[in-house]
């Protein structure tokens, strides 16, 4: 790879009018840890690098406002995880964060770059129904995290600013894991995260689901969620759920898994994550 130049911009603004200088020659970097990957991996990566690193009165850690946590876009893993608050309100994002990479990296990749390179936290923000601010064309843009995947092709020089992650509520269950080939760094066969809500009369009130990792694009399975709403939990609700997974998902086959047995996998663990609310009562 030839040696990338490095811009340093002050401001949203500056660094989005870099990013229309040089079109697709140009990328935003952060923590550069998923660029880097690529350009060892021998993938073409652009030549004008736009370091956020300057832009101006940015935080370095998550901020608990108005029950949401806001990540800034210089916010890193490892401050995630560093976090009181985040340990506390947000304990299956920290569980997230935890699962990316080695601790070395975590100091330097964020949460914003693993968004933008659809790394392993995407399921858990698709389902925690996360949004991000985003400068475009000179203004703030609000979008959920889910519309911002869909625009991604048309929206490449948007210059993500914030996530905004609402706080996990009490009455919800959660679940997030990465599946791998071993315990060891690997990228993920595919991560899972669902959330759900029950009543005392165990009728779900909702329940979403969500599956990303690896060359996984990361999205929510809305049938199986249509079908399991206003249903109550019973052992041949779980047989449907189960059998919609495997229909629904998109996989891929590759060198280690097939299609197949990601399918699977995403079945029976989010079926078992259901089954136990049931089992709880
Ligand atoms: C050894 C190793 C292990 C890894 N393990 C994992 C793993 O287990 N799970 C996983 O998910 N990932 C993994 N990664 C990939 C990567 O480290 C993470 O996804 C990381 O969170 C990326 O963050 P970053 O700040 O380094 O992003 P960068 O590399 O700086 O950028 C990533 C992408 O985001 C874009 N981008 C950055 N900031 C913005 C912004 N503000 N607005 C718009 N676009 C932006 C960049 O243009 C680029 O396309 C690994 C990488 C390495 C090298």
């Amino acid at each position: 790879m030839t040696k990338p130049r490095v811009w340093l911009p002050t401001s949203f603004a500056e660094a989005w009018a870099c990013k229309q200088a040089f079109g697709d020659s140009a990328c935003y970097v952060a923590g550069s840890t998923w660029l880097q990957l690529r350009a060892a991996s021998g993938d073409a990566v652009p030549s004008e690098w736009i370091c956020v690193d300057d832009i101006a009165d940015e935080d370095r850690a998550p901020v608990e406002a108005d029950d949401a946590l806001q990540v800034g876009l210089r916010v890193t893993l490892a401050e995630a995880i560093r976090s009181s608050a985040v340990r506390r309100r947000w304990p299956h994002l920290h569980q997230m964060c935890r699962f990316v990479g080695a601790p070395a990296l975590r100091e330097q990749a964020t949460l914003i770059g693993n968004l933008a390179a659809q790394g392993d936290l995407v399921p858990y923000l698709l389902v925690s129904q996360a949004s991000l601010l985003a400068w475009n064309e000179g203004a703030m843009e609000e979008k959920s995290v889910s519309e911002w995947l869909n625009s991604r092709d048309t929206a490449a020089d948007v210059l993500i600013t914030r996530l905004n992650i609402p706080k996990e509520s009490e009455r919800v269950r959660y679940f997030v894991r990465k599946v791998g080939r071993r315990a060891g760094f690997q990228p993920a066969l595919v991560t899972i995260a669902a959330s759900l809500e029950v009543d005392d009369a165990c009728t779900v009130g909702a329940l979403r689901v969500a599956v990303g990792g690896g060359a996984h694009w990361p999205h929510r399975l809305p049938k199986v969620e249509a079908l399991a709403r206003g249903e109550r939990l019973r052992p041949s609700l779980l047989r449907e759920l189960h059998h919609m997974i495997q229909s629904e998902m998109w996989t891929y086959d590759d060198a280690f898994a097939t299609s197949e047995y990601r399918r699977v996998v995403v079945a029976n663990l989010v079926t078992a994550f259901v089954a136990s609310a049931l089992e709880e009562g």
